[in-house]
């Protein structure tokens, strides 16, 4: 970063192969934020390279469970003391708060604390085969040489809850940071060497997608990719694995529903209702794969709820991350903002009602940044485009139902299954409603929140595989059923 050399590989640090180089741009008001070097297909054949080969010297692997276990809370450790100087790292790359990345950061030490502490009373188990001279059993192993690409909205998080399990498990990888925002995750990679990550245990490439990704997938040195991005790119990279019969798992993109009964209660319900709908939809400027982007709302009190909706996203306070009477930051690059202005102009000429924001703000302090106003369309069904497309900015659709099945209904018709929201003082229904939602995680009168003790993945387009929780670190390990014969005898099917 900023002339040191930003690539990790076996173990040392280098410039690109080709001296490559790439800005990396603030959004808050396009400054150069960094300069970083930009891998070349080699460097990333490179690291793979280094990867396979410290995991087949199978040192790493056999490190004893407890030694693995500290090492992730020295990671956690360094992540404490580092979190001030990651999060603004963070906030300058991705646009997010700073109160926000200190958020992130927090959780990623959970992340770090949660897998020591998993790995290290996980058991193998014994299975009964009815004969005491048969000791069967089932062992974890580590699944081999990982690639993680990560995205761009949560850099280092995403990250975290793939590099976390990963080392816990013994494997080791190649880590790809999303090319736009690599800044928190060279500086995270310089902490695992620091906290004693072997050499070739983590190995970093950055860069673009599209060039090193082939170099990184496309090759049979790799045992498991762990991806997080776009359905796109997650086919695309599901494809070129299939070849290789390489082991994938995708975390996609969502379209999450956000179900609001009319028995919500009391005043103090409905407030809580329409700040769970606010912070679902526009906090980090609608950015996050679980962004609650369509209101399905009962036919009965919608004018007067997305009177108030409209009232209160009107007075968010867009700014820059780094200011902290900012609310929400920019968008992550112009070339996104720009993406989300098609689908808001999409909205108008597909007939769905402006009901605020749609521009970007007027504050002249502003007009460098790729800024964009949290927006509502009133008056959505599902034949049109914003209602059923990831916009990933802060645009909020309003759909109608009148009927708990139509609601379901609603909120099933998504080719996603991320994350959905389901509002409602009756707990009957809300039991009802949440196990009928097709969804990974969905939040009963509340909206947003994860630990990592829990799974977090998607159904249908939104992926396949989970993150975090067991079956989080399960996703790295191979099981292994030894059966032992304690006391052979000659038995066997043939006599002669
Ligand atoms: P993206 O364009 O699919 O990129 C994701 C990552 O894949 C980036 O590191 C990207 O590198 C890399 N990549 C691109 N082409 C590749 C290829 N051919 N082979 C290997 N890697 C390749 O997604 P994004 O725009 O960064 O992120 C936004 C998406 O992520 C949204 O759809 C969002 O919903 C999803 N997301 C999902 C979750 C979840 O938990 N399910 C969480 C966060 C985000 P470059 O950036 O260098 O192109």
């Amino acid at each position: 970063m900023n002339g040191e050399p930003d690539l990790y590989i076996g173990g040392s640090w280098r410039h690109a192969g080709d001296g490559a180089t790439r800005d990396i741009i603030n959004p808050a008001d396009g400054s150069l934020a960094a300069r970083v070097d930009e891998a070349t297909p080699h460097d990333a054949r490179d690291a793979v390279t280094a990867a396979r080969r410290v995991f087949d010297d199978g040192s790493w692997a056999a490190t004893p469970v407890a030694e693995r276990a500290a090492l992730l809370d020295r990671v956690a450790d360094l992540l404490v003391r580092d979190r001030e100087e990651l999060s603004l790292l963070e906030t300058r790359d991705t646009g997010k708060t700073l109160a926000e990345s200190r958020i992130d950061m927090d959780d990623i030490t959970s992340v770090f604390r949660y897998y020591a502490r998993l790995i290290a009373v996980q058991a193998d188990r014994l299975v009964d085969v009815g004969d005491p001279s048969i000791i069967s059993r089932v062992v974890r192993e580590p699944v081999g040489v990982c690639v993680l690409i990560a995205p761009w909205n949560y850099p280092l998080l995403q990250m975290s809850w793939k590099v976390a399990p990963a080392l816990a498990a013994g494997c080791t990888m190649v880590v790809k940071p999303s090319e736009v925002t690599p800044l928190s995750t060279i500086a995270f990679t310089r902490l695992l060497e620091e906290a004693g990550v072997p050499a070739g245990v983590v190995n970093l490439v950055q860069g673009s997608g599209a060039t090193l990704g082939n170099a990184l997938t496309d090759t049979a040195e790799v045992d498991f990719i762990s991806f997080t991005g776009g359905v796109a790119t997650g086919r695309t990279i599901a494809q070129v694995a299939a070849k290789h019969v390489t082991k994938v798992a995708l975390e996609l993109g969502g379209k999450n529903p956000h179900l609001v009964f009319a028995d919500i209660g009391t005043a103090a319900g409905w407030d809580s209702a329409v700040d769970h709908v606010l912070t679902g939809v526009f906090l980090h400027s609608g950015q996050v794969c679980s962004a609650g982007t369509r209101l399905i709302i009962e036919e009965s009190i919608a004018d007067d709820f997305v009177a108030d909706l409209a009232a209160r996203a009107a007075k968010i306070r867009v700014g820059d991350g780094m200011d902290p009477a900012s609310e929400t930051g920019p968008l992550v690059s112009e070339q996104h903002r720009g993406k989300v202005e098609s689908y808001v102009a999409l909205g108008i000429s597909e007939g769905a009602t402006l009901v605020c924001g749609g521009a970007r703000p007027s504050d002249p302090v502003l007009a460098k940044g790729s800024y964009y106003l949290p927006t509502i369309f009133d008056r959505c069904d599902r034949s049109m485009r914003i209602v059923t497309e990831e916009t990933f900015g802060p645009i909020l659709t309003v759909e109608r139902f009148t009927d708990e099945s139509e609601a379901i209904r609603l909120g099933n018709d998504t080719q996603y299954g991320l994350a959905a929201g389901v509002r409602t003082s009756d707990a009957g229904r809300g039991e009802r409603v949440v196990r009928a939602l097709r969804h990974g995680t969905v939040w009963l009168n509340d909206f947003g929140y994860y630990t990592a003790a829990a799974e977090w993945g998607g159904f249908g387009k939104s992926g396949n595989g989970r993150e975090l929780g067991p079956t989080g670190l399960a996703e790295y390990q191979e099981t292994k059923h030894i059966w032992h014969n304690v006391a052979p005898q000659k038995a066997g099917w043939f006599k002669g």
